[in-house]
C-alpha cells in the first residue's frame, strides 16, 4: 500500500504556508495523489459551526430570490420525468420517500446562489454512505453536493457532507447531529461550452455548510459520479436543480434560490408527458395543417405548410 505524508501536518509551520497550499489547490484539480475515495485520505477536521440560523423555521427568502420551497407545497419540484413527486410534505419540509426517485425543480437556473436546508433522520440509522445520504445537484442531476450524516459517521472524505461527490472533501466538516437543521449556501457556476460542444470553462461551485466555507471556486472535473470521473458533455447553462433520492428519508426546507448574470426571462423543463400531450397535428381556419412534434433534444419542433400568419 501507499505511504503518503501530509506535508507539514506534524511540523508547525506558520498557518499562512497552510492558506497558500489550499488557495493553490482550489483552483486546480482534484488532488491526485489520493484516488476517489481513497480511505487513506485525511478526514476533513471537525469544526463546531456558530449560530447559523437554521433553528429558527421562520427563517426567510432575500427580496429578489426564486422561492423554491417555502413549507406550504411542494408546486415548484417533480419528479425527473416530470411527473408529480411522491416526496411528502412532513411538519414544514419536504421528505424523501425511499424508493421514489429524484425531484428537481420545474424550473432552470444557471450560475445561482442556493440555500437550502436539510437534516438528517432521527435516529440515525445505517453508516457510512448510508447514513442520511441525499443530495444537492445542479445541472439538472450532473454535480452533486453531497448531502449526508457526517456527524460522528465515517465514511470517505470525498463523499462527505459538503464535498463535491467524487472530487473534493470539504474544507472541514462543519455538520451538526443527525434531525438539527443545517444549512448550505452554494454558489454555482454553469460550465460553458462552444457551439461545437467544446469546454470552455468549467463549473465552479463556493459552498458555506452552517455558515462555514467548504468549497471554495473549486472547479469540476465533470459530472460527479460514484465511480469514475465522467467527463463533461455539453449542455445549456439552465438546467434544473435536484434533489436525491438516496433511500434515506432526509428532509429539506427553506429552499431559495437567486439567479446571477444578467437578467432573464425564467425557463422551464416541462414535463416530458406534457410536452408528448401537445405533439400531433393541428389545423386552422385560415391556413395549413401544423404539425407539432418532438425534436430528438426533447423541444416541441414546429413545422407547417401553406400556413399564412
Ligand atoms: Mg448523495
Amino acid at each position: 500500500a501507499m505511504n503518503l505524508s501530509i506535508p507539514f501536518a506534524k511540523t508547525g509551520l506558520p498557518i499562512l504556508i497552510g492558506t497558500a497550499l489550499l488557495t493553490l489547490s482550489s483552483h486546480g484539480q482534484p488532488d491526485p495523489q489520493w484516488m476517489a475515495h481513497d480511505r487513506e485520505r485525511p478526514l476533513p477536521p471537525v469544526v463546531t459551526p456558530g449560530q447559523p440560523g437554521a433553528q429558527t423555521p421562520s427563517s426567510t427568502a432575500p427580496s429578489d430570490a426564486v422561492v423554491l420551497f417555502d413549507g406550504n407545497n411542494l408546486s415548484q419540484w417533480c419528479s425527473i420525468d416530470g411527473s408529480p413527486t411522491e416526496w411528502k410534505l412532513v411538519d414544514g419540509a419536504m421528505e424523501c420517500v425511499k424508493g421514489s426517485g429524484y425531484i428537481r425543480t420545474l424550473r432552470n437556473f444557471g450560475d445561482c446562489q442556493l440555500h437550502i436546508e436539510w437534516s438528517a433522520p432521527v435516529p440515525p440509522e445505517g453508516q457510512g454512505q448510508g447514513r442520511g445520504n441525499s443530495g444537492v445537484f445542479f445541472g439538472g442531476t450532473r454535480y452533486e453536493i453531497q448531502v449526508l450524516d457526517c456527524h460522528e459517521n465515517t465514511t470517505y472524505a470525498d463523499g462527505s457532507a459538503g464535498s463535491i461527490y467524487g472530487q473534493y472533501p470539504p474544507l472541514v466538516n462543519a455538520a451538526l447531529p443527525a434531525g438539527e437543521w443545517q444549512t448550505y449556501d452554494i454558489i454555482f457556476t454553469a460550465p460553458r461550452f462552444s457551439d461545437c460542444g467544446k469546454l470552455i470553462s468549467p463549473a465552479r461551485m463556493t459552498a458555506l455548510h452552517n455558515g462555514v466555507l467548504v468549497q471554495h471556486e473549486s472547479e469540476l472535473t465533470g459530472p460527479t459520479a460514484w465511480i469514475g470521473r465522467a467527463p463533461y458533455s455539453a449542455h445549456p447553462s439552465k438546467q434544473p436543480i435536484s434533489l436525491q433520492d438516496h433511500g434515506n428519508p432526509v428532509r429539506f426546507r427553506n429552499i431559495w434560490v437567486r439567479e446571477l448574470g444578467p437578467a432573464s426571462k425564467p425557463e422551464f423543463t416541462l414535463p416530458d408527458a406534457l410536452l408528448d400531450r401537445y405533439a400531433g397535428a393541428y389545423s386552422f381556419d385560415h391556413g395549413g395543417p401544423v404539425k407539432v412534434t418532438r425534436a430528438p433534444d426533447g423541444l416541441l419542433e414546429l413545422s407547417f405548410s401553406g400556413f399564412t400568419m
